[in-house]
């Protein structure tokens, strides 16, 4: 199925454009080492093995020197695209990497698509469609948890869980096909309740990997977090604190932090990112009110609300109607006591009352900054990444498994109506062209377009 045919052969820029110290032009296709070898002096690379690397330089037709290379060499099968592969290492000059590129086309390349070499890698059999797009995150990784996540669905670890489910379906789906061939005689060679019982185990297993959908998104994207609270609590502050730098635009007039402002910081190797409000009180004001009600939305999505109040001037009173709406979202929560600093003594006793969700800090002075970040890296509460379970971070593949899931429950209602098994086989099929849509067994042009689009070129 993975056997397209690539006559062609294709080369582009790895590295990033510009100047560096090296740069990396790749070149696969069938004829990737005889396109080399025509402009390279040095070893004749047709007759070297593969895995290896070689010094030369490489000439243009009249002699000229365009830049001395190493030259390293894969025969295909055993490459990343799975084709004939050469990448040249040259000086890192752009001007060197665009000459080196003309020659190569003049000599009978093509300049490659984006995502093209991975596209070919996948069409080749060498990953399945979770993993090449994982291939595209793990690029993408800007932390310690989004590199696992990726590295751990690009090795394979998410495509060996799909190819089990669908192993045991297609198991079934075959016998109640079976059952169709001798439909006169009213057989049973698949049993209900084993298949049933089957289908649940399968749920179990497809439910999990839909709830993980939160965290591995978290992971991929940062966990969204709000720092909310009345105007003058002191948000602006407590971000630029925790962005170290002046972020957003702190002002002494209530209500003028209007604009989110997103940013991101790292607090033990998770990201984190914030999306500053513009407070939660009632009001007329037509513009606030907007903000306020996204504040709202805003607060309902995040995995992580810090929510701030005047520790100087607020009461009891007031904190705790904040904490009840706070409660009704349902969101983890710390309560931030600010501007302790301000207390003419010990903050009130009263507030022991809210317990392990108050902190009491100053985001002016700096005071209780190292605590917080703690205490928001506990309540994303990420021990489920470390212990290597299998996280789900891509969107499309959370929509193939919730319609995987949807299918397999038509599965089961067929069974308690005692439906036929050609209706049965309906819907199994259905369940499994979802779970293969994940690892590309199904797939159509526009999916593989849409995917490898996003790459970048010599991808
Ligand atoms: P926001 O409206 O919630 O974003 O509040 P700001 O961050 O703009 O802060 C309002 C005012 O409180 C500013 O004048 C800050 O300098 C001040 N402020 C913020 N945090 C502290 C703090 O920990 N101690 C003191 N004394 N003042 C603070």
């Amino acid at each position: 199925m993975h056997s397209t045919i690539e006559l062609d052969t294709i080369v582009a820029l790895a590295t990033v454009p510009g100047q560096s110290a090296i740069h990396v032009i790749r070149l696969s296709g069938p004829d990737a080492i005889k396109i080399v070898n025509k402009v390279f002096k040095g070893k004749d690379l047709e007759k070297q093995a593969g895995h290896t690397a070689h010094f030369g330089t490489i000439r243009q037709e009249d002699g000229t020197i365009v830049d001395e290379v190493l030259a390293t060499i894969f025969y295909g099968p055993r490459s990343y695209t799975g084709e004939n592969t050469v990448e040249i290492s040259c000086h890192g000059s752009q001007f060197i990497a665009d000459q080196l590129l003309q020659l190569f086309m003049q000599v009978g390349a093509r300049y490659a698509k984006a995502g093209e070499f991975t596209q070919r890698a996948f069409a080749n059999g060498k990953l399945d469609l979770a993993q090449a797009e994982a291939v595209a995150d793990l690029i993408a990784a800007d932390s310690h948890a989004s590199r696992d996540a990726a590295m751990q669905q690009m090795r394979g670890g998410f495509s060996r869980d799909i190819k089990k489910l669908r192993e045991k379906l297609i198991h079934f789906a075959s016998m109640i096909e079976l059952e169709l061939d001798f439909s006169e005689e009213d057989v049973e060679f698949a049993s209900r309740d084993d298949l049933k019982e089957l289908i649940y185990e399968l749920q179990k297993v497809i439910r999990a990997l839909i709830d993980s959908f939160s965290m591995g998104n978290v992971l991929k994207n940062g966990v969204p977090t709000v720092i909310a609270g009345k105007p003058n609590a002191g948000k602006s502050t407590l971000l630029n604190a925790l962005l170290n730098e002046e972020k957003a635009i702190v002002s002494e007039v209530a209500g003028t932090t209007r604009d989110f402002i997103e940013d991101e910081i790292n607090i033990g190797g998770v990201t984190f990112r914030f999306v500053d409000t513009a407070g939660l009180r009632e009001t007329q004001d037509r513009v606030e009110a907007i903000g306020v009600q996204r504040s709202y939305e805003k607060m309902k999505k995040a995995s992580l609300i810090m929510y701030m109040f005047d520790a100087a001037s607020s009461t009891i009173e007031d904190v705790k109607a904040e904490v009840e709406a706070l409660e009704a979202l349902g969101v983890p929560y710390i309560l931030v006591a600010n501007k302790i600093d301000q207390l003419s003594s010990e903050l009130s006793k009263e507030f022991d009352t809210f317990n392990e969700h108050l902190l009491k800090i100053s985001a002016d002075k700096e005071i209780g900054i190292e605590e917080l970040k703690e205490r928001a890296l506990h309540l994303v509460n990420l021990d489920k990444v470390q212990s290597g379970n299998t996280m789900v971070t891509n969107a499309r593949h959370y929509q193939s498994l919730r319609e995987t899931m949807k299918a397999l429950d038509d599965v089961i209602n067929g069974i308690d109506m005692e439906m036929t098994g050609d209706f049965l086989a309906i819907d199994i099929r259905s369940s499994l062209h979802h779970l293969g849509e994940i690892t590309g067994e199904v797939t159509t042009d526009d999916l593989l377009e849409n995917i490898f689009s996003k790459f970048c070129i010599g991808k």
